[in-house]
Parts: C-alpha cells; structure tokens; sequence
C-alpha cells in the first residue's frame, strides 16, 4: 500500500463515457463473479477517460505537491505526475478501469509486549503485491477469452497510477478526513489493483456523500498530527512515510510520536469507526507472520544486510530496508526500554550505518534519562563509543543524549 500521499477535493459529478456500454453489462457481473471466484472482495468500474474526471483532483495535487507535502514521496511523484494522471501511458486506448478491492487482516488488538515493534497491518504477511499482480493477470486473461479482441493490463499500486480516485470513481468508498477510501460495508483496512481495458464498460455510481459527517477521530488520534486539514495530509509527518519511504535520520521532535511503529501506522484506521465491523481476511499468504505480536526489537537491530534479506525475503518490510527498520527498531526501545533488547541496543551503537548509530544514541539518550540500572549502562555506552566515533552527525547525537535531562 502507498503512503497516504494526495489530498481529495469533494467529490463531483462525473459524467459517463460515451460508447457501446450496454452489451457490457452481462459481462460485467460475469467479471465481478470471476473477480471473487479468484478472491477480490469487491469491484467496481469506472471510466478511464480524462474528461469523465475532476479536473480539481489534478489541482488539489498539484497545490499539494507545491506546498512541500509529499514528504519522502515527492521526487517520485513529481517524476510521475504525468503517467499518474493518464492510464493511457500504461495501456494505449483504454477506456474503462476495473478497481479491485482485496480485504486485508485487521492490526491485532491491545497493546505490543515491550520489546516488540508494530507494523501496518496490511504487511505482515508475504508481499501482497506479488498476490494481487497474479490475481489481476488471470483477470485480465478470463477478459480477453470472454471478449476477444480487447487489451488488459493490471496494475499493482507500485505503478504510477492514482488508485484512489480512480476507487472513488469505480464506487469503492468515499475519501475519509483520513485520506484514505472507506467502504460503508467493509471500512478501509483493504487494498487496491486495478485492470485497465480498451473495452467500454458500464461504469459504478461514485459515492458522493461525505459519511464522515462531523467525527474527527482520525485526525485527533495521529500521532504526529499529520492532517494538516480534513483530506489533507503532511506526508513528511506520517509515520508510514517516515518508517517505510524516509532514508536518513527521522527528525528528533517526531521520534517520541513515532511510538512502536517500525513498518507503516494503522491508527487513523483504528479509531475509524467505519472500520468497527471490517471483515478483515483470511488469506493464508497475508496472515501476519510474526502472529498476533508484534517484530521482537532487539532481533531487527542484530541482523546484518544478509540476515535481513533471508528474515523477510517475500515481505513488504523489505521495502523499508534493514537500515530504516534497523533504525525505526531504536526509535521504538527509545519510547518503549526493555531490558531484553538492552544488550543488542547497546551493540547497535557499532552499526556500519551512521542512520542506525544516530537512531540507537538518541534511544540510549532516552534510557539515560530514565535512570537505574538501564540508564547506567546506557550512559557507559555512549560515553565509551564517543571514544571512537567518527561521523558528525553520530557525534551530535551522542553529545544531546549525555547532555539531556
Ligand atoms: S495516524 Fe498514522 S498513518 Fe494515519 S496519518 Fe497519522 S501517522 Fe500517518
Ligand atoms: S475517523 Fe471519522 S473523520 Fe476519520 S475517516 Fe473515519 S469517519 Fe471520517
């Protein structure tokens, strides 16, 4: 799943595409069976075309990336906007869009046992994109023999492509204050795939009612308080840009808030209260791997790049990779200390990379100040490993976590 990253406007009429729409509806409810048959939960269609959309989706973007939103996100985005915007470059003469729901598992409930780190709820099973691509490939296949002569392409949300509108569009929820699409019946802990299609198909009705009414959960909740407004999202403050996108340190008034978060943040999605009956999922590949837990800390700071490529080979956190999980793992034994994780806290501080040694210093900085024992032997480490080190930066760090308090 792509960071919360756009801002949407109020939804607006669209208008319908022109074309042959009628001798497609048969064929659509033949495509939502065979879309279930191969487990999506729901879909939805819309059109592709750039006339049927809202041109203020392009310009609330557009101001969103020019006020420095997009946070670790924007070069990407912006080398992207073109594609993002016009399907046509990923399949030439398409005309319909088919949006895919896929539901994924619910965060386990209560809170981690210390010395254990969260991730999103939607990561902590196998990389669901390499699922969802060959789930929409046979799609697109059983398209092709149902209508021959038509073209398909899936698209996974690692493409350049503007899933969400494109969701709105295709009828698969409204744009909550939390940026994300809700689905009245299921909530929003589910995952977006789209097939794109030169066929015109008959198109969903978009939800045009803003059900959020007047909650502002969501926005109270964040940690960091990313929501710049209702729909509009500080990327560079949410702790999924942070702890999945951002390379280098993570900005020290930040850190407390970060909390346990080491892969992804699910709580604007937890206190939704559309999410109280999400049905969440079954699917074997997307159960979370470490159970009901949550990524022991202490085992993430000891893996070197090759023990962190066999622990999650065929996982999303890999995206992450090991220096920002490494280091999202020291911001979490910082706002949470535990004694079992102390000794492989402490040896992080010789980490090859200054990210990880800058993000174990300040954590140590935090076990100082708490005193006792674990202070003790936090403020020996730092101290002994000033001796040696090098990197400005990590020097910085050490230097603030002896003087705080
Ligand atoms: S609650 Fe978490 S995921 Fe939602 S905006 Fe805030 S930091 Fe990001
Ligand atoms: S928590 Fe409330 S305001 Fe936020 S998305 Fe859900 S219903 Fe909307």
């Amino acid at each position: 799943m792509p960071p919360r990253v756009f801002q949407m406007p109020p939804p607006h009429p669209n208008p319908r595409p022109s074309g042959p729409v009628a001798d497609h509806a048969g064929l659509v409810e033949a495509l939502r069976d065979e879309a279930v048959r191969l487990g999506f939960s729901r879909m939805g269609v819309a059109s592709a075309a750039a006339a049927d959309r809202d041109p203020r989706v392009h310009a609330a973007f557009r101001a969103w990336l020019e006020q420095g939103l997009a946070g670790p996100m924007t070069d990407w985005l912006v080398g992207h906007e073109f594609l993002r915007h016009n399907p046509d470059g990923m399949l030439q003469g398409v005309r319909s869009v088919v949006m895919l729901a896929t539901d994924h598992p619910l965060p386990p409930p209560g809170e981690m046992p210390p010395g254990e780190g969260r991730i999103a709820a939607y990561a902590g099973g196998d990389d669901y994109h390499g699922l969802l691509r060959h789930r929409v490939n046979l799609l697109g296949a059983w398209l092709e023999a149902r209508a021959p002569g038509c073209r398909t392409r899936g698209v996974v949300d690692s493409a350049p492509f503007s899933e969400r509108e494109f969701g709105w569009l295709a009828g698969l929820g409204w744009f909550g204050k939390n940026c994300l699409l809700i689905d009245p019946s299921a909530g929003s802990f589910f995952l977006l795939t789209a097939l794109l299609t030169d066929l015109v198909l008959p198109v969903a009705e978009p939800i045009r009612v803003d059900h959020c009414g007047t909650c502002t959960a969501c926005l109270e909740a964040c940690p960091t308080q990313a929501f710049v407004a209702p729909r509009v999202l500080d990327a560079g403050k949410c702790i999924s840009g942070i702890t999945i996108e951002q390379r280098g340190p993570v900005a020290e008034p930040l850190r407390p808030s970060v909390g346990e978060w080491v892969f992804g943040c699910d709580v604007c999605q937890q206190v939704c209260p559309w999410n109280r009956h999400a049905p969440g999922s079954g699917e074997p590949t997307l159960q979370p791997r470490a159970g009901a837990g949550g990524l022991p800390l202490g085992e993430l700071l000891s893996l070197d790049e090759a023990g962190f490529r066999h622990r999650f080979r065929g996982s999303a956190l890999l995206r992450a990779k090991r220096s920002g999980i490494a280091r999202s793992a020291a911001i979490a034994l910082g706002n949470r200390p535990d004694s079992g994780a102390a000794e492989a806290l402490i040896a992080a501080l010789d980490d090859d990379d200054p990210v990880v040694r800058g993000a174990v210093a300040w954590a140590l900085g935090r076990w100082r100040c708490a005193g006792g024992e674990l202070g003790a032997g936090a403020e020996a480490a730092l101290a002994a490993r000033l001796r040696s080190e090098d990197d400005i930066g990590v020097r910085r760090e050490i230097d603030a976590a002896l003087a705080a308090g």
